[in-house]
């Protein structure tokens, strides 16, 4: 995969993915929901060190304890995740890619808590929870 770039909306951060992503899934957990203001985020998962931070400082918010969601202080782009429990990977939001259109989504998680006016017609697995414990879809 080509290298990607990306970065929040005022411009004051940008970023460098290096890697291959291990998942791109839809998350519709309710912690995502309300930290994005909409109904589900796509998260890219990578390893940790695929990710770079190549223009300024991501502000952190740990939404229940031992975990990080990262954001712009500026402009409240939602930019990251990453938690305690699996410091070798890191989330990073598809939608703020310069060309999101340059990865492909997976598959949908916490799919039960899902707003029934979000209509899924994609044919993508549907998980119960996040990838952890039933592994990833691109990751050996
Ligand atoms: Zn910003
Ligand atoms: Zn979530």
């Amino acid at each position: 995969m080509a290298e990607l770039h990306g970065g929040c909306l005022c411009g004051a951060i940008r970023y460098r993915v290096g890697a291959e992503p291990w998942a791109v899934s839809h998350c519709h957990c309710t912690y995502c929901r309300r930290a994005t203001g909409a109904p589900f985020i796509t998260w890219m998962t990578l390893p940790a060190d695929g990710f770079e931070l190549t223009a300024g400082e991501i502000r952190h918010h740990a939404s229940t304890p031992g975990v990080r969601r990262g954001f712009c202080g500026e402009c409240g782009t939602t930019l990251t995740f990453a938690g305690d429990d699996h410091p070798e990977e890191i989330d990073v939001s598809a939608a703020t890619l310069d060309d999101p259109e340059a990865v492909t989504p997976d598959d949908h998680l916490w799919s039960g808590s899902r707003l029934s006016w979000v209509k899924l017609e994609d044919g993508l697995p549907r998980l119960a929870e996040g990838h952890w414990g039933v592994g990833y879809p691109r990751k050996d």
